[in-house]
């Protein structure tokens, strides 16, 4: 069945879903997570399969082409390739995929595979053993280096992308390894600006090592050429002039993309983001669970859409930080 277009009050056609399949993870991120974890959801209040592919097919009906799963980390929620496979078989949909710690692919690379996964993105932050373990709080480079391997045997899954979060005075020394690890591999790397979506409350603007100034470090000893960009695409995308690979710059701090954003966000528990930002959600497990139409279940959505925030305010006088983190919104 087809829908009318999902568009939002400032005229922007929503395509893009991003989907937690769970607020639970493996790794303690200092940008994301206490050390301690955080007060996990009870199994019943996260939805299940069942009801993410209900919410994921109605929505493909309205337009959304991307569908993107995370968490937490999400391949810690038990039979996710199970939902793969069913997501995977939603018409509507051109690419399903995944964003991940990676420590588990080594483990689920082949059921990922097999299941239809598009492509997937994998978060490593230092290429240093001693300085990933500094960001993440556990020693698990080695693990997550052998879970690309593991992707790598699958040529279908490309392109991979490889995600590091740029924080200052860390990361300064992170560039060049990843623009020769972005050479030699042929992953495509991308620095991320640190967004104030930490557990700790501890963000402030000068932690946030701009991607301008991470290109201006690798341009000086690797020339690079920017790529063409798709108008919704969240990186500037580079080339190496002088060879293979690519790397590119996710800046929603120093250069926010809001004006062609047509992503939505569905939380593990079932809530509604129309923004990282947003301070308000909307609830589509209770009126899942209290037997809601597919009709109805689209007004509620139209109207949440219709109220997306039109920019973030990040850095503005007066910005407040969401309760959630990262983790728990899905990122
Ligand atoms: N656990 C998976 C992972 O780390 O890839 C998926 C969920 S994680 C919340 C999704 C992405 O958000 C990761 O690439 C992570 O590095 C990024 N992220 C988390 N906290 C962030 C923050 N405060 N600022 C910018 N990016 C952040
Ligand atoms: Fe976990 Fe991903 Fe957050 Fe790190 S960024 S703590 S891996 S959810």
């Amino acid at each position: 069945m087809v829908r009318e277009p999902l568009i939002d009050g400032h005229d922007r056609r929503i395509s893009d879903l991003r989907v937690s399949v769970t607020d639970r993870c493996n790794f303690r991120c200092q940008y994301c997570m206490p050390a301690e974890g955080l007060a996990w959801l009870d199994r019943g209040e996260i939805l299940s399969f069942e009801e993410i592919e209900r919410v994921v097919r109605l929505l493909a009906e309205m337009g959304i082409e991307d569908l993107r799963l995370t968490g937490g980390e999400p391949l810690v929620r038990r039979e996710l390739p199970r939902l793969v496979a069913a997501l995977t078989k939603v018409p509507e949909l051109h690419e399903v995929s995944l964003t991940t710690n990676g420590y588990l692919l080594e483990r689920d690379a082949a059921a990922l595979a097999g299941a239809g996964l598009s492509r997937l993105n994998v978060s490593i932050d230092s290429l240093q053993r001693d300085r990933f373990y500094a960001m993440t709080r556990r020693d698990a480079l080695p693990q997550v280096l052998r879970g690309l391997d593991a992707v790598a045997a699958y040529p279908h899954l490309r392109p991979v992308k490889v995600n590091a979060v740029a924080l200052r005075d860390f990361s300064e020394l992170e560039a060049l390894p990843f623009a020769q690890f972005a050479r030699e591999t042929g992953f495509q790397v991308r620095f991320i600006e640190f967004m104030p979506l930490d557990a700790d409350s501890a963000w402030t603007p000068d932690q946030v090592l701009t991607g301008e100034e991470l290109r201006q470090i690798i341009h000086a000893v690797h020339p690079l050429e920017e790529l063409p960009r798709e108008p919704s695409a969240t990186a500037r995308v580079f080339r190496f002039a002088d060879g293979e690979g690519e790397i590119g710059f996710v800046n929603p701090v120093s250069e926010p993309f809001c004006s062609d954003c047509n992503r939505l966000r569905l939380t593990a528990e079932g809530k509604l983001r129309t923004c990282l930002f947003s301070m308000h959600e909307t609830d589509l497990r209770g009126p899942l669970r209290a037997g809601a139409s597919d009709d109805e279940l689209e007004q509620i959505v139209r109207d949440a859409v219709w109220r997306k925030e039109l920019k973030h305010r990040v850095g503005e006088p007066g910005f407040r930080q969401p309760a959630r983190t990262m983790s728990a919104i899905g990122g």
